[in-house]
């Protein structure tokens, strides 16, 4: 497992430059807090030294106050760009000079390039490599489905929910602990849906309350459940989804992955629904985020078994 950073490192390494090796120069990172447990260093590093680019990608703790000093720091210390995660996609929104438009619709920035006159622009991988890992898990289109969001009120939920919406799915249920968030969240996808496509039985965008009744109600006409809560990542954590909800013909992504069995892919297969964890998504905003910086095709199979082999070994 690589070093996490500080921003007390970025600071002295600006004050002093430490002389790498062309190899151990840390060019790329993600910015998170937590951030120990990221597995993007074990993808991305072998993917580095497969396309001969010198220099390491790296984790950097940075709270969440230290992100504007941290960002900024980057072009004076010749990064090419940085991934951001929890808690920080919002942050990273308002913190770079340019947002790319997909990222200004999905309200946050998870990839962040550093131009050669030091401007930073700001993009969001995690909404296309969820359809990219949709099709290649399940060989179909988010506009071909009926989608429930669990948690589509946090950050990633909610730019897979966006996503959805743009992508005009058939049918899109937001689920949320707290219910204001996506009752704001759906009046603002609203416009999607209102086309001339043929109407169903059941609306094409609603928000339902956590409860089993609701749930029983909108699982029946729903054939993509996702999964964008934390809850699964403890084995203390509670079932997402009452006994009996999920059915064969379901498709489930849970977006957690670690465990890679969680709780609810062992409820999708004792179903006899298909399911993946979040290990596919990983890989496929991976791949975007360093086809972002590096304007070339990704190793995608250099980093696909790096990374089953790095979640292999976290258990
Ligand atoms: P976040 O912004 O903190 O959102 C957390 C979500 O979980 C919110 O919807 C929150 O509901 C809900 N939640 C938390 N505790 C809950 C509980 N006890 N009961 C019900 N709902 C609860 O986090 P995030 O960045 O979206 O990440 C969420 C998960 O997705 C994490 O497990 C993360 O590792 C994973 N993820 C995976 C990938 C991938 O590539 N596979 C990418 C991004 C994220 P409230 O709104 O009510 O608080």
């Amino acid at each position: 497992m690589s070093d996490v950073y500080t921003l007390t490192d970025l600071r002295q390494w600006q004050a002093q430059p430490p002389a790498w090796a062309a190899n151990e120069r840390p060019i790329l990172a993600v910015f998170g807090d937590p951030v120990a447990h990221s597995l993007s260093p074990q993808m991305m590093n072998p993917a580095l030294e497969a396309l001969e680019i010198p220099g390491r990608y790296i984790r950097l703790h940075i709270r969440e106050d230290d992100f504007p000093e941290a960002i900024r720091l980057l072009p004076k210390l010749g990064f090419v760009g940085t991934n951001v995660t929890i808690p920080h996609k919002f942050n990273a929104l308002r913190n770079v000079d340019e947002v790319d438009a997909l990222a200004e619709k999905l309200g946050a920035v998870n990839t962040v390039v550093v131009e050669e006159d030091g401007h930073l622009l700001g993009f969001n991988s995690d909404g296309p490599g969820f359809l990219r890992c949709l099709r290649e898990a399940f060989q179909v289109d988010a506009k071909d489905l009926r989608i429930l969001i669990l948690g589509a009120g946090g950050g990633a939920g909610r730019a897979v929910a966006i996503q959805c919406a743009l992508e005009k799915c058939e049918r899109l249920v937001l689920v949320n602990r707290t219910m204001e968030k996506v009752q704001t969240l759906a009046e603002e996808l609203r416009p999607h849906f209102q086309d001339d496509h043929l109407l169903g039985p059941v609306e094409r965008l609603e928000v339902c309350p956590w409860e089993a009744e609701s749930l029983a109600h909108q699982l029946d006409h729903t054939d993509l459940i996702i999964n964008g809560t934390s809850l699964g990542m403890k084995r203390s954590d509670p079932d997402l989804l009452p006994n009996g909800l999920l059915q064969p013909h379901h498709l489930v992504v849970d977006m957690v992955y670690k465990p890679a069995r969680t709780k609810l892919l062992a409820a999708a297969e004792a179903a006899g629904a298909r399911a993946i964890n979040g290990l596919p998504m990983l890989l496929h905003q991976g791949i975007i985020s360093l086809e972002t910086w590096f304007n070339r095709p990704a190793p995608i199979d250099v980093m696909r078994s790096a990374l089953q082999e790095a979640a292999g070994a976290r258990g």
